[in-house]
Formats: structure tokens, C-alpha cells, sequence
């Protein structure tokens, strides 16, 4: 490991960078406010490593073990890596998360935000926290209702103590994305929430314009997922 920054995902990296910073001049905002998530899910760690021998230190993972699985070691050895958890947390996997990831995107539902808070009493430590929205309403998909977010912002933070620094949002596959991109932004400023997660390989560009704070990118990074 460490050599290999020739290859493809040294070259893709490349390519997002470029495209984030101009899609970044484009809306008159400076690229050092949109951070790049590599979305690390199924590819391996020595992918992983090529990534990191590019230049790349912030990681998002779906789930908790397979993150822990393959970024244990690596985290160990390197102060500087930033992990996401950017999947669907079950309770039962709060007390990992909390110990492992430093930013946790995926706070959606009273219960979470109960065990994420008690973790955080226990360990002396909380990672930062996004409330995931489900922007579309959809049925089958995590989050919280833009109608219901009010509520549980309030309750996140006055019940059980709990910093929320943004949010995150994933807008239905079927519709344009930007609109979404759009009543994210709005409700993190109605809340005074200063980060937003949106935006994927097919339209981080879009939601760059939109305010995006870091951008959260797989396959035009890695390739395709096996
Ligand atoms: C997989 C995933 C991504 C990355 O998607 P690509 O289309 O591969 O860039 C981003 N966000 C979440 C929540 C994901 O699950």
C-alpha cells in the first residue's frame, strides 16, 4: 500500500476534486467548504488504502461491521481518517457506532437518539450527529418526515441532550433530486443546522449548487460495487 496513487481510484479522486471545486466556483462558494465522502461500502480495504495513498481521509460505510471490519487497523494506525456512517443503524449496533464513527448521518427515529445518547454518557465521547431526512415522504425509506423534523430536533436536543450538527438526505431515485436538494437546505437553515450531506456520483454537482456541505460519492470513485 501507499505506492499506488497512478491507479484509477487515485484518477477518479482527481476527477471529483476537480469537479467539486468547480462546481463550487460556480455557485460563488470556496471548495474548502464541501468536504468529499468516499462511500468505501463493499469495495475492499486495499481499495480503501489506494484511496488513502490519494489523499483521501474521510470514508463512508453502511454498516457498522463491515466498516469496523475494515477500517480497525487502518484507523488505529492513522490519526487523521474522518468515517462516516452513512447506512441505516439499528439499536442494537448503537454502542459500536458510537465508539467507532466519527460523524453518525443516519440519527432518524426517538429510540436511536435515546441509545446514541446513552452511549455517549457511558463512553465519554459522541460522535458528530446528522438527523437523516426522508425528503421524498417515502414510505419504504429511512428518516425523518420534513413535517415531523421539528419535533424531533427539539426532542433530539432537549431530551436527551444530544448536539445535531446537520443533516443528510438521500431524494427518491425516480424524481429530479434537485427540489430535494432544495428543501434540505431550507429546513437546515430554518434550524439552524449548519451541515449538509447531500448528493451522490450522479448529482453531487447539483446539490454542490444547492449548499451541500460534503457530498457523499461510490461508484465514480471506485467503480462499480460487486
Ligand atoms: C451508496 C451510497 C452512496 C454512494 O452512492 P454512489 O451512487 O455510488 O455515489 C451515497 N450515500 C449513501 C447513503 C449510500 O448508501
Amino acid at each position: 500500500m501507499g505506492e499506488d496513487t497512478s491507479g484509477f481510484i487515485g484518477e477518479n479522486l482527481e476527477a471529483a476534486r476537480k469537479k467539486i471545486s468547480a462546481a463550487a466556483s460556480a455557485s460563488g462558494r470556496d471548495a474548502s467548504g464541501v468536504d468529499l465522502i468516499a462511500v468505501s461500502k463493499t469495495q475492499s480495504e486495499e481499495a480503501v488504502k489506494r484511496a488513502i495513498a490519494a489523499g483521501q481521509t474521510r470514508f463512508g460505510e453502511n454498516r457498522v461491521q463491515e466498516a469496523i471490519g475494515k477500517f480497525a487497523a487502518i484507523k488505529a494506525a492513522r490519526g487523521d481518517l474522518e468515517l462516516h456512517l452513512i447506512g441505516h443503524l439499528q439499536t442494537n449496533k448503537a454502542a459500536e457506532a458510537v465508539a467507532f464513527f466519527d460523524v453518525i448521518q443516519t440519527v432518524d427515529r426517538p429510540k436511536l437518539a435515546a441509545c446514541i445518547a446513552e452511549q455517549a454518557r457511558k463512553q465519554g465521547r459522541c460522535p458528530r450527529l446528522y438527523v437523516e431526512v426522508n425528503v421524498g415522504n417515502e414510505s419504504q425509506k429511512a428518516g425523518v418526515s420534513p413535517e415531523a423534523l421539528p419535533e424531533f430536533l427539539r426532542l433530539c436536543r432537549e431530551e436527551y441532550g444530544l448536539e445535531i450538527s446537520g443533516l443528510m438526505c438521500i431524494p427518491p431515485q425516480t424524481e429530479a433530486a434537485e427540489p430535494h436538494f432544495r428543501t434540505l437546505k431550507k429546513l437546515a437553515d430554518e434550524h439552524g443546522l449548519k451541515r449538509l450531506s447531500m448528493g451522490m456520483s450522479a448529482d453531487f454537482e447539483e446539490a454542490i449548487a444547492c449548499g451541500a456541505t460534503e457530498v457523499r460519492i461510490g461508484t465514480a470513485i471506485f467503480g462499480r460495487r460487486g
